[in-house]
């Protein structure tokens, strides 16, 4: 077990970037003066964000993004456009934002990566399940270059009969076959930590876990049947799968699916159960299994992008939010802070090694997402950072 004594796990991240990105709540509130005043950590490795999650697209949205992951040594990000579908959670989906995003992609072509999703809105029409196909190809002929689905698909989205859309409802088979027909990998966001079932979480506002809800086992079960049926298809459990306080059965899983991959967005806080060494010993023996992503949010409100003093804190809440996932995984500091609204969380680095690190940070992403191994896009990985020296940088 971990040295760790203060603990306090936060309700589910989106809540908290919601709060962050429309400007109710910024550094000041989030992060404590002695974290403040700490240098900003940033990585000398090349680092791929797999997962980030944007709301409509605004030509300012990426430049400040940009300037974040500059400071702490990020180089590209993913940004997942979602359909929220009844929950009141700000997601990215729409067929203009698709459109918007695949716009901006041609503008920032070495940064950005644009992952589609599925849109619900027509889900309860007769022709949703042959248009799904259809929409995917369109998506792909724009650029997208994955799918990310939520954990809405078997919680929440119900079809015309009024019954809960089962992810491994066999009328969605042939859109999961065709992503991996065109090479496209699924992020998919299926449950959640175990223990949502199980604990009363006063702290998460809506209530997300409802008792008329299929149990954690069931959602799992369904998404595993998709795994299995699928084999030609790539799947990358967001947040470890829904298994990260469950370390050995996200490696059975692993095993029994060459298919499925995972990332770690939002679920460090998890890690704070575990000692480094465990994390250590995790992540070499799936070192191939496993991506770089973080849940923050790319700022696309107005009242954020227009206002210089709220920017500037968005960016400076930001950078640290990132710099702590990478100064978690890259070193051996302890009592590392998480920079959420009340977070007591504190962690003690895990020191990944350096070739486990580029293959998490760059190299799985590169071989699952299509396009990022080109010529241009190897040179672009191979010039060299401002900072080699894996130093911590002061905020600029
Ligand atoms: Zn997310």
């Amino acid at each position: 077990m971990s040295d760790i004594t203060r603990r306090r796990f936060l309700g589910d991240s989106l809540l908290a970037a919601k709060a962050t990105w429309l400007g109710t709540a910024f550094l000041p509130e989030f992060v404590n003066a002695e974290e403040q005043s700490r240098p900003l950590y940033k990585s000398s490795y090349h680092v791929i964000d797999a997962h980030a999650h944007c709301g409509a697209p605004h030509e300012d949205s990426v430049p400040a993004q940009l300037d974040v992951m500059s400071r702490t040594g990020i180089d590209k990000f993913v940004v997942l456009l979602f359909d929220t579908a009844g929950w009141e959670y700000p997601g990215g989906w729409s067929e203009a934002n698709v459109v918007g995003w695949s716009k901006l992609l041609r503008k920032h072509p070495e940064q950005l990566i644009v992952f589609g999703t599925m849109g619900f809105d027509r889900v309860t029409e007769p022709a949703f399940f042959q248009d799904i196909v259809r929409k995917l190809d369109w998506q792909a002929g724009l650029g997208v270059q994955g799918i990310k689905m939520w954990k809405n698909l078997g919680m929440h989205v119900r079809d015309a009969s009024g019954e809960l859309l089962k992810i491994d409802d066999p009328r969605l088979d042939p859109y999961w076959a065709k992503c991996g027909e065109l090479g496209l990998p699924v992020l998919i966001h299926s449950a959640d930590p175990r223990r949502y079932w199980t604990e009363a979480l006063k702290d998460r506002k809506p209530r997300i876990h409802q008792p008329w809800m299929p149990s954690w086992e069931e959602l799992i079960r369904q998404r595993d049947a998709i795994l299995k049926r699928h084999p030609d298809t790539t799947f990358i459990g967001a947040h470890f799968g829904s298994m990260s306080s469950d370390l050995p059965r996200l490696a059975e899983t692993l095993d029994a699916y060459p298919n499925f991959h995972v990332d770690c967005a939002s679920r460090l806080r998890f890690m704070a159960a575990l000692s480094p060494e465990t994390v250590r010993e995790f992540f070499a023996k799936y070192q191939d299994r496993i991506l770089f992503g973080t849940d923050t949010f790319v700022p696309y409100v107005d009242r954020v992008l227009n206002s210089p003093e709220k920017l500037a804190q968005w960016k400076d809440l930001r950078s640290r939010q990132y710099a702590w996932y990478l100064e978690y995984f890259e070193t051996d500091h302890q009592g590392l802070a998480e920079p959420l609204p009340g977070s007591k969380l504190v962690l003690s680095g895990a020191k990944l090694p350096p070739d486990v690190l580029e293959k998490f940070y760059h190299a799985n992403a590169e071989k699952l997402i299509p396009g990022l191994n080109t010529v241009e896009a190897v040179e672009s990985r191979n010039r060299p950072k401002a900072n080699r020296d894996h130093e911590r940088t002061a905020v600029a």
